[in-house]
């Protein structure tokens, strides 16, 4: 694992978030992404190398409606940043991680990602994510 990329937060209202974390942070949201196929919706800080990702739900399937109900607002998932996701995914998997997909999948921010699941890391959402290639 190269770094920490970002760190996923789950938040009820994007745009009051927002403001939030400008405030906390000292500076605008640099993207607002949707992620049709996770049913949310995304913004990005950045924090000198690395990201803090806002993610509002769009829909009641999502993961992250799903995560605030159960357990509120605040800290979902850490995410490192590999150049290599798939041996990445071999190589935990023979560790006996669990991952949530089988297969990279497209995620925000143009990046390749798989979950790994948080009983098998105590209890944290790991992201791992691979800079798409234009
Ligand atoms: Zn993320």
């Amino acid at each position: 694992m190269k770094k920490i990329e970002h760190i996923g937060i789950a938040v009820k209202n994007l745009e009051e978030s927002n403001e939030l974390f400008a405030a906390l942070l000292g500076k605008e949201h640099y993207k607002i992404e949707e992620v049709a196929s996770e049913f949310v919706k995304t913004s990005f800080f950045k924090v000198g190398p690395n990201k803090i990702e806002l993610l509002e739900a769009t829909s009641e399937k999502s993961s992250i409606a799903k995560y605030i109900e159960k357990k509120g607002e605040g800290v979902h998932h850490i995410a490192f940043a590999v150049s290599d996701i798939r041996k990445e995914m071999k190589r935990l998997e023979k560790l006996g991680f669990r991952l949530l997909n089988e297969e990279p999948k497209k995620g925000a921010d143009n990046k390749l990602v798989c979950f790994i699941h948080p009983k098998s890391a105590n209890g944290v959402l790991v992201e791992l994510c691979q800079e798409i290639e234009e």
